[in-house]
């Protein structure tokens, strides 16, 4: 009897540009290449710029499945990515957001600007408000989130953010680690699930 998988797809947020180090492209082609080799396919924004397109373009190579997902107002400025499995024109960036969250069963944030920020920190208070149970990888490669991650000690030492909504970030410092976690996560899954 075939077993549904608990992760099949990961929601990557990164950047719509590529920013000025060159460590930022490589961890995000290798994030994708290793989701494809796991057999995890990956959902996204749907651009060929930026670290998004070296996500997507990294994971295809693979022979991986990558769904977009890019608002109509969008598809242009962002130029939308031709070669993928599956894109969605949404019809505004709140329908690309849902969709994003729903097509993927576990969050992970490249580096990225604001835009990354706010899907991953949606993500979170989606979590925090019993809305989903998807875990939340925060890829914090050479220490690019180390100023988010102190804001959320901030907030929780000002008693605005429990601890138990600090640990739903799981800090990951490169994407092997990611990948392990969400083959982990798997597992875990499995064990407790009915065959
Ligand atoms: P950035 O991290 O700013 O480079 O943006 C990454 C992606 O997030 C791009 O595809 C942006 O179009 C998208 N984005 C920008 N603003 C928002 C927003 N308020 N909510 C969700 N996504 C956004």
């Amino acid at each position: 009897m075939s077993r549904t998988r608990a992760v099949n797809s990961v929601t990557v947020f990164c950047g719509a540009s590529a920013g000025l180090h060159s460590v930022h492209t490589k961890v995000a082609a290798r994030l994708g290449s290793r989701l494809a080799r796991a057999g995890f396919g990956v959902v996204y924004g749907g651009a060929s710029i930026g670290l998004m397109g070296v996500l997507a373009d990294a994971a295809l190579a693979e022979g991986g499945q990558v769904t977009g997902v890019i608002p109509r107002d969008l598809v242009k400025h962002e130029i939308a990515h031709t070669g993928l499995t599956r894109l969605h024109i949404a019809a505004s960036m709140h329908e690309r957001k849902f969709l994003m969250a729903g097509l993927g069963d576990a969050f992970v944030a490249l580096p990225g600007g604001l835009g990354t920020t706010e899907e991953f920190l949606e993500a979170l208070t989606w979590a925090q408000l019993g809305l989903h149970q998807k875990p939340c990888f925060l890829l914090d490669a050479c220490g690019y989130y180390r100023h988010l991650l102190a804001f959320f000690s901030h907030a929780a030492a000002e008693g605005f953010l429990s601890g138990a909504d600090v640990e739903r970030v799981q800090i990951c410092d490169e994407p092997d680690d990611v990948v392990e976690r969400l083959l982990s996560f798997e597992r875990s899954m499995c064990d407790g699930a009915e065959m």
